[in-house]
């Protein structure tokens, strides 16, 4: 069987030296050929550079996730001097997105500027010819969308979604991309947009090191758990496992233009 797999999200620098040898090591047994590697911030972006030049299936992407304090001027001009440097080497921007997680904590925050961030990201994205990926959670999804429309970009994936039925209709209407972790083996929610979204828009994912519960409760979250995830789209969508296995492969290269990636 023709079961490759691509994680389209990880933190790859976050885990040790260690446990990404471990990873490294284990990619071929497990016929996992790529990592697009999520980026936190200026320096995550650093790593991640270096990492892809000790292995070439590491895919940096460039960004700045949400759930932390707005980035500095300083910042912003590091993240784009090293996308002006390194743009070939940079498969998407993002992480970028809204703070969710921030929010719910401190009901306060100001999230307007949060937007304007995003939104520049935006530009990012059209200037550079890069596709996005989003962390917008739930209700932020739709402020996600409205952006998008705004800067008529079509290349955007949302990448762990959760999200009520009717924003996950405009985001498959729309031709967006979602991803989904080994969580759907027990969440419910997550079980049911599986259920309805095109299979054509949808990868696979870990968001490692994140942790997971149910079969995975104590493991160090590693790619090859996203096997799983396959297994279980096909069970939920009744698909015979190979067809779920080359739609999904095949939806992360072309979305991530992986092929043409590794030939420049
Ligand atoms: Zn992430």
């Amino acid at each position: 069987m023709n079961d490759q797999i691509i994680d389209a999200h990880i933190h790859f620098d976050w885990y040790n030296e260690e446990q990404q040898n471990q990873i490294i090591h284990d990619l071929e047994a497990n016929h996992i050929e790529g990592l697009i590697s999520a980026c936190y911030n200026a320096d995550s972006a650093h790593k991640l550079l270096y990492l892809q030049q000790q292995d070439k299936r590491i895919y940096p992407t460039l960004g700045y996730h949400p759930e932390q304090d707005l980035p500095s001027s300083e910042e912003m001009n590091r993240l784009e001097t090293i996308l002006k440097d390194k743009a070939s080497n940079i498969v998407a921007i993002g992480e970028v997105g809204l703070p969710y997680y921030m929010r719910q904590k401190n009901p306060s925050l100001s999230y307007q500027p949060y937007v304007e961030v995003l939104s520049y990201f935006m530009d990012l994205a059209i200037q550079y010819s890069k596709p996005i990926f989003l962390h917008t959670i739930f209700e932020d999804a739709q402020t996600a969308c409205d952006l998008l429309e705004k800067h008529n970009l079509s290349q955007a994936h949302f990448h762990w979604y959760k999200g009520d039925e009717k924003i996950t209709q405009r985001i498959a209407d729309n031709g967006y991309m979602i991803s989904v972790t080994p969580d759907c083996l027990y969440e419910e929610q997550i079980q049911m947009i599986i259920k309805k979204y095109p299979l054509e828009q949808m990868m696979v994912e870990t968001d490692g090191p994140w942790s997971f519960e149910g079969p995975f409760k104590g493991k160090m979250t590693h790619p090859k758990m996203i096997h799983d995830a396959v297994e279980q789209i096909s069970i939920i969508k009744r698909l015979p496992l190979q067809e779920v296995y080359t739609q999904v492969y095949q939806n992360t290269i072309s979305f991530y233009q992986i092929n043409q990636f590794s030939q420049s």
